[in-house]
């Protein structure tokens, strides 16, 4: 089977499971877990941050972040497709009683003249923007990177509102190697940036917060009443570092894969565009003609698993566990599939 559903199917390589096994452990509840210490420290020192926090998955740290930045009654500003907003279950209004403020951005993308234009005025029918949130790379924009210009332009506006930046880095190392700022320079420039380590660089489990240390102490507090401390977790902590370690410059691979693959399914005629690939992520549209779901179970019998993406649109995902001989099969399948189709 060839899962390109998403990128967070990878199962821990040999070295990374031998890792794990000889994590020294403690109950990090009592904050006596030296390998959860670790990747919270060497996390926030990549970002420039001075704290971090583990947390079982990139939902739980983003509404940790949002939670710790606002009050209820306040209000959120994002892209309309992004992941805080559409895949976290509502959490926005549930965990943290916020209204939230819609944009279209490119992609995703938001620009500072949007994020200007949303804010509300001092005025009590109104709620009170208190947080902007971006996403890089972006998940429905088919993994689209934002340009340092562009980030810095809406810190610019934050900073001139005193609004807060959030950023959900769920694939923040997918944009790093494609682009030509650096992690610091990420850091700079949001408050909190949650990163999942689950997704491209192939953890089992396990995301971080990261944020200066007051905002980290209060994020603590947010994760236990969600039921998210957690005890002997440096096993799980020491993929993370593990990942960090080993699974970022490989990312690059991925990315060359997804090149590979958007140009197969440009050549197919049941494809009717394909959305230009930054990262790991293949959107392609399918014509009306060829139903999504028979298209889905046509790969499926093939051996090979993609997902829906809205309407006639279809997403591959390329990770660790895809490689080029997987590709190459991936190409065979298509082009049969194809010509059976016309
Ligand atoms: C996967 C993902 C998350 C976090 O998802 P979890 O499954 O909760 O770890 C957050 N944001 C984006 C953009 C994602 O793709």
């Amino acid at each position: 089977m060839i899962d390109l559903r998403s990128d967070t199917v990878t199962k821990p390589t040999s070295s990374m499971l031998e890792a794990m096994m000889a994590a020294k452990v403690g109950d990090d509840v009592f904050e006596e877990d030296p390998s959860v210490i670790e990747l919270e420290q060497k996390t926030a020192v990549l970002f420039g941050k001075e704290a971090g926090l583990f947390c079982p998955s990139g939902t739980m740290t983003n509404q940790i972040a949002i939670k710790a930045l606002t009050k209820p009654q306040e209000e959120i500003i994002c892209d309309k497709t992004s992941h805080v907003y559409l895949y976290e279950g509502g959490g926005l209004a549930f965990n943290s009683g916020l209204s939230t403020w819609l944009l279209e951005g490119n992609r995703g993308r938001l620009t500072a003249n949007q994020v200007e234009e949303a804010i509300r005025p001092d005025n009590v029918h109104y709620p009170r923007t208190s947080v902007v949130s971006l996403e890089n790379t972006h998940n429905r924009g088919g993994g689209s990177i934002y340009s340092l210009a562009d980030i810095e332009s809406i810190r610019e506006v934050c900073n001139r509102y005193g609004l807060f930046l959030h950023l959900d880095g769920a694939r923040i190392f997918n944009a790093l190697v494609e682009s030509d700022y650096t992690a610091q320079e990420i850091g700079s420039n949001f408050d909190t940036v949650s990163i999942c380590m689950s997704k491209g660089l192939g953890a089992p489990v396990g995301s971080v917060l990261v944020g200066s240390g007051k905002l980290i102490r209060e994020a603590k507090r947010i994760r236990k009443v969600l039921g998210g401390g957690m005890r002997q977790a440096g096993y799980l902590a020491k993929a993370c570092t593990y990942a960090l370690d080993h699974h970022v410059d490989r990312l690059k691979d991925d990315h060359q894969r997804a090149k590979v693959l958007a140009k197969m399914l440009s050549e197919l005629s049941f494809v009717d565009s394909v959305v230009p690939v930054e990262t790991n992520i293949v959107v392609s549209k399918i014509i009306d003609d060829v139903p999504l779901e028979k298209l889905l179970k046509s790969l499926d019998h093939s051996g090979i698993k993609a997902v829906a993406f809205g309407k006639q649109s279809m997403r591959m995902v390329t990770h660790l566990d895809f490689d080029d001989t997987m590709l190459d099969q991936v190409g065979v399948a298509l082009k049969r599939i194809d010509s059976e189709l016309k």
